[in-house]
């Protein structure tokens, strides 16, 4: 097998639809990054998953739903077979029904009660499910026309880098699906946010993503909480230290290149070494390093964090493919999307997990 790359157009993704129907697989385009979806509802599809993405099955996947009107989104799920409505206190439906309705469709997800019928696979045996409704209108076609819940985690390779243009899924899966839907690079380039609802109406964080923590409080009306992280209630199995990596591993400088000194940068860089400048334009970061040698990597050249989230897996991909070592400057700042940013780049520089 080798994916075929579809360009959206209403033939093919019927075609995609038919094959998810029945339980096969497709990569998706979504805001965030590419998703690698089957039905969230079926045992055998979500066995696929695992098996295509070589996940843990510790691991939970996020189900996406269709569009549904604000005011009735939290219904919507119910009517679906996804969450139970019963189990969320008073407060809790309250900042769900206001998150929904704030930022769906878009990058957030929001864990709930689970209803019965959602498959182990799926929860990794939690007592919650994890729910997004994606903004990308090819994800909002193909979820509208199937009229069932995808699971669709990001389509690569178990801890690796995500895919946010279809030619990085062909990359990484092209020997293990058959097709991939084209839907453009994607916009928002990182993952979702992931939040806990409590039974007091707050949010734990459990993953920061495309909408932050002071957006989720805004609407909420409550400071947003810490996830419990004590070894008996993992708050979030997925979350493992090493993910995102690059297959070469990739070290995180102290400081900024602009403020390292240069006889350190000197002796620290060898020939080949690349170097993902964070928010620089470039012009300090060249007076600091010897250039002849070392290969900088822009990574937001417009210094913003939304072209840095959006161009951030596509430049540790390029960076791979480098002859040296692979070097990030760390993230010093923490509003809008740099905390998901800074997240990714700990997490791709971390020690490798071992999953047994
Ligand atoms: P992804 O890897 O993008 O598919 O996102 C899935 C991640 O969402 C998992 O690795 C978990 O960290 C989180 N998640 C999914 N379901 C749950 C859940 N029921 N409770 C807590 N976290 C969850
Ligand atoms: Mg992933």
């Amino acid at each position: 097998m080798t994916a075929e790359i579809l360009p959206p157009t209403p033939a093919h993704l019927t075609r995609a639809v038919a094959a998810l129907a029945r339980g096969e697989l497709v990569a998706i385009p979504t805001e965030t990054v590419y998703g690698l979806a089957g039905l969230a509802l079926d045992p055998l599809a979500l066995a696929r998953i695992f098996a295509a993405k070589e996940r843990p099955t510790f691991d939970p996947l996020i189900a996406h739903v269709q569009p549904s009107p604000p005011g009735q989104r939290l219904e919507a799920l119910s009517a679906a077979g996804l969450v139970d409505l019963a189990r969320l206190s008073p407060a809790a439906r309250r900042s769900a029904d206001r998150l929904a309705d704030a930022f769906w469709p878009g990058p957030l997800t929001l864990v709930l009660p689970r209803a019965a019928g959602v498959p182990d696979l799926c929860t990794a045996g939690l007592d919650s499910v994890a729910i997004r409704m994606p903004a990308h209108p090819v994800a909002q076609a193909i979820l509208t026309q199937l009229g069932q819940p995808l699971a669709a985690p990001s389509a690569n390779r178990f801890g690796r880098v995500s895919p946010t243009t279809a030619a990085h899924v062909h990359a990484e899966l092209a020997e293990r699906i058959a097709w991939i839907v084209d839907g453009g690079p994607c916009a928002i380039g990182v993952e979702s946010t992931v939040v806990a609802v409590q039974a007091d109406g707050a949010c734990a964080l459990l993953r920061p993503g495309g909408v932050t923590a002071d957006q989720i409080a805004t609407v909420t009306g409550q400071p947003i909480c810490k996830p419990d992280v004590s070894p008996l209630a993992l708050p979030s199995p997925g979350m493992l230290a090493s993910h995102y990596a690059p297959d070469k591993p990739l070290r995180l400088l102290p400081a900024p290149l602009g403020q390292l000194r240069v006889r350190l940068c000197d002796q620290l860089f060898r020939p080949g070494d690349v170097v993902l400048v964070v928010s620089g334009s470039g012009e300090v970061e060249r007076a600091r390093v010897p250039v002849d040698r070392v290969k900088l990597v822009l990574l937001s050249p417009d210094g913003s964090d939304g072209t840095a989230a959006r161009r951030l897996f596509a430049c540790l991909r390029e960076m791979d493919t480098a002859t040296g070592r692979l070097y990030a400057e760390p993230v010093t700042r923490s509003d809008g999307l740099w905390p998901a940013i800074a997240d990714r780049l700990v997490r791709a520089s971390a020690p490798r997990a071992r999953v047994c």
